[in-house]
């Protein structure tokens, strides 16, 4: 995990333009999402999340109306409580974790709502997802948040597409 780490920190911002254009020009098949996704398990190995948190430090992770409703009942509080205590609504009317790091994470970086955390929690880095190949610019930036996407789209850069 060291060197992916290493490796992510001493060129993931570098190599963000270079990585922009990449993710843009791969082809668009479920043939592209197969590859990554087995990149993905290959890499995700490798990397321990709770020696990471990086996601949970630096993004605020989105929140649904079912999750708003099932972390509320798993906190024993109104959902509309819950919203107006630990969530963001967007111009869109997204909501989102107010703060960052998240209020809910722990010193040794697990979850306290591990259990019943937002879909896009369990979801990222969304590596292993179909439609992989077509979220350019959001797998971009998570290139920069998250060393194992970096570590995934550099060997996918070595993949024969
Ligand atoms: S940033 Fe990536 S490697 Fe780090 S905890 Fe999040 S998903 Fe895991
Ligand atoms: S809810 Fe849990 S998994 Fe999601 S950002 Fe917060 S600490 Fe991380």
């Amino acid at each position: 995990m060291e060197k992916i780490v290493e490796d992510w920190k001493a060129n993931a911002k570098g190599n963000l333009n270079e990585n922009k254009a990449f993710l843009k020009s791969i082809p668009k098949h479920k043939s592209t999402d197969k590859l990554v996704s087995d990149l993905h398990d290959q890499v995700f190995k490798k990397v321990d999340c709770l020696k990471c948190a990086n996601c949970c430090k630096t993004t605020p992770a989105l929140v649904t109306r079912p999750d708003a409703k099932r972390i509320a009942k798993h906190l024993s509080i109104p959902p509309k409580t819950f919203i107006r205590k630990y969530l963001l609504e967007d111009i869109d009317g997204e909501l989102m974790i107010a703060r960052v790091p998240c209020t809910f994470l722990n010193e040794d970086n697990t979850c306290q709502i591990y259990e019943v955390r937002p879909q896009a929690c369990r979801e990222y880095p969304h590596t292993n997802q179909t439609g992989f190949s077509r979220r350019s610019k959001m797998n971009a930036n998570n290139t920069i948040v998250c060393p194992a996407v970096f570590e995934i789209v550099e060997r996918l850069k070595k993949a024969d597409l």
